[in-house]
């Protein structure tokens, strides 16, 4: 127990230092929502972010949305659309700069970022068109669901 919640301080202390670092100022939602992606498995929905937080530092939907909004604005978290249409975030934990892929389970709906695997910067389109967005998704089955 104490050292879960030796573990969760440290935590937050790194939230704090990554959110000054990037030039913000440290709110008790903005540090409590980055911890939590932080010390997420895999990217969490709202919802996830709001569940998580409820026991330690229950946030009100709305402030969740605007933080996690806030957080991506800063390069401090990303957003991945998931196939049923539900936004998820990732802290940013290499620092903001290149993509990376994610893996999404076809079982249970998990995202994961793959931070080794690199998204390629540009890609071969056909004449006159514009990409606007490069997002590589890895489908599979997670160790859980396999
Ligand atoms: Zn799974
Ligand atoms: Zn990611």
């Amino acid at each position: 127990m104490a050292r879960t919640s030796h573990r969760t301080a440290a935590r937050a202390v790194e939230a704090q230092r990554r959110i000054r670092e990037a030039g913000e100022r440290v709110t008790t939602p903005r540090s409590a929502v980055l911890a939590a992606l932080l010390a997420a498995d895999h990217a969490l929905t709202h919802h996830e972010v709001e569940e998580a937080l409820a026991p330690v530092t229950p946030v009100d939907r709305v402030t969740v949305y605007r933080v996690l909004d806030r957080l991506v604005a800063t390069g401090l978290a990303h957003r991945i659309p998931g196939e049923d249409r539900t936004w998820r975030f990732g802290a940013n934990r290499r620092g903001p700069g290149g993509a990376h892929a994610h893996f999404t389970c076809s079982g249970c709906g998990r995202t994961v970022c793959l931070e080794e695997t690199e998204v390629p910067a540009a890609v071969k389109v056909p004449r006159g068109f514009v990409p606007q967005r490069i997002e590589l998704t890895v489908q599979g089955l997670c160790a859980a669901c396999r």
